[in-house]
């Protein structure tokens, strides 16, 4: 950073990407935005419509053992991070080193970062610490790559996640998995490395993506039968997992957005295959999938399909799903979840899914197309919404603003994160774990109905609330003053740079 460019303190989120993007380039993070919008391309979803997409890395470190983890952003930024993570029961330190516009402009920032750095790099607490550069530092072209590599054996990674170069928090999970993958992979080329904590003498399958617990184990049982078994799944709870889940036969791209992290396993010279043992269709075709990538006899393959399929498909029998539904979501996982529901029964025209698509979903993709659903990926919230008022279905699954606007209107919805993120997904366990709450929610149609003739009349946008009956009056001319003086603002930073 050479401390001649004007951080570009005043953009966020809500708006003035392009400045960002301008700002970023001019202070030398082209190459870093280039690898960005080459690993997240972009669709109609351009803007973040959910939560900050940092919190995804942020998210990753945090659940490691021995990793600490630092922001550098705004206050603002790192305020509803730090309050997310806890949320989400962190439990753990987040680290946060403050700027304000003059360290920022004359490069003091990364030089208070370098000393955090120091200052947390001990190896009796730490393996590694991780440093996020947020939306201005990125902008700002704050230098993460000049940081040590490692004090006293202690990895030192910096990552730059903006808003305006990761779509999605998911996608940002990949970003920290991909860096740390990276890390680890030299390290066991260069030299030997700890043992991992379990060390599987089978040959295995590093599953891809964040999942409920009880899917790994059950993954390993449908492994079982082609002798083979799962390694630490990704992302992962310590370093030494990185080993692991590189040592692997087959990795397994199970949530599809995984772009950097699968560069990593391609460079250690691991097939990556995609989709995931989902239904009866799914398993089947996964199981082939990593048995072929592995080199496994078709006999080894017939196997482990034969101990799996049948009591899969007894499960979806046994629970049948009666409903039409809608699917909308930014986990990664929505066309998955829509095999799955639509294997047990249900109607599914339309799925949405916030990350891009890619190769790994492919399958998916093409599974549900063939059955008449129409599959949008990098789906905005609009699109989402239109697709549920389009279909009117028994249950609308989608993300917070959706489940709303689905109440608003008297149709059933569930919080798709809750969803999935509270039952196994895969193998038998997975079959037979979503139709109750499918059931329960359509049940429920005549309440919501209920609940929206009780709230007629309560009001909507501006005459929301109880109380309030007309449009609130603006105060006059108070439009027309602030654009004056933004404009006279505008012309006065003009008059300096000239
Ligand atoms: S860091 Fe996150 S919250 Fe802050 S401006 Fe960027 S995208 Fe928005």
């Amino acid at each position: 950073m050479d401390g001649s460019l004007a951080p570009a303190t005043e953009a966020s989120c809500h708006g003035g990407r392009d400045r960002l993007v301008e700002a970023a380039r001019a202070a030398g993070k082209s190459a870093t935005l280039d690898k960005l919008m080459a690993d997240y391309p972009r669709g109609p979803h351009d803007q973040p419509q959910s939560m900050c997409p940092a919190f995804g890395s942020l998210r990753v470190g945090l659940r490691m053992k021995r990793v600490a983890t630092i922001l550098s952003g705004s206050a603002c930024c790192v305020y509803g991070l730090t309050f997310t993570s806890h949320f989400y029961g962190a439990r753990r330190t987040v680290g946060y080193v403050p700027f304000n516009s003059e360290s920022l402009v004359k490069g003091q920032l990364f030089e208070d970062i370098r000393n955090a750095v120091y200052e947390t790099a001990k190896p009796a607490d730490y393996d590694a610490v991780v440093v996020i550069n947020l939306c201005v530092p990125t902008a700002s072209g704050v230098p993460l790559d000049l940081l040590p590599k490692q004090i006293d054996g202690v990895r030192i990674i910096g990552i730059d996640v903006p808003g305006f170069g990761v779509p999605t928090h998911a996608e940002a999970k990949d970003v920290l998995t991909g860096a740390m993958l990276k890390y680890a992979r030299n390290e066991a080329e260069t030299g030997p490395v700890a043992r991992p904590r379990h060390l599987e003498d089978r040959p295995t399958v590093a599953v891809i993506g964040e999942l409920f617990p009880a899917d790994p184990p059950g993954i390993g049982a449908l492994l079982a039968p082609m002798g083979m078994a799962v390694a630490p799944s990704l992302p992962c709870r310590e370093w030494r997992d990185l080993y692991a889940a590189l040592d692997c036969e087959v990795a397994a791209a199970v949530h599809p957005f995984y772009t950097a992290s699968v560069r990593e396993f391609r460079a250690a010279g691991r097939p990556v295959i995609g989709s995931g043992p989902i239904g009866v269709d799914g398993t089947a075709d996964w199981l082939a999938a990593v048995g072929n990538a592995a080199g496994m006899t078709g006999a080894k393959i017939d196997a482990a399909k034969a101990a799996a399929l049948p009591a899969i498909r007894a499960a979806l029998d046994a629970n049948p799903i009666r409903a039409r539904i809608t699917l909308s979501g930014y986990e990664g996982s929505e066309l998955l979840v829509a095999r799955l529901l639509m294997e047990a029964g249900a109607e599914i025209p339309y799925v949405g899914t916030a990350c891009p698509r890619t190769e790994w979903s492919e399958a998916d993709r093409a599974w549900l197309e063939h059955r008449g659903t129409h599959v949008q990926y990098r789906a905005s919230l609009e699109q989402d919404i239109a697709a549920m008022m389009d279909v009117r279905p028994d249950l609308a699954v989608g993300t917070t603003p959706l489940v709303q606007k689905a109440k608003e209107l008297g149709i059933p919805a569930l919080y798709f994160t809750n969803m999935v993120s509270a039952r196994p997904l895969f193998g038998a366990a997975g079959a037979g774990s979503l139709a109750a709450i499918v059931a329960a929610q359509t049940r429920g149609a005549p309440r919501f109905a209920r609940m929206v003739s009780f709230f007629e009349g309560v009001g909507s946008q501006t005459t929301a609330g109880y109380g309030f009956k007309g449009k609130p009056v603006e105060p006059q001319g108070a439009r027309e003053r602030t654009r004056k003086a933004r404009l006279a603002k505008a012309k006065s930073l003009e008059a300096v740079g000239t």
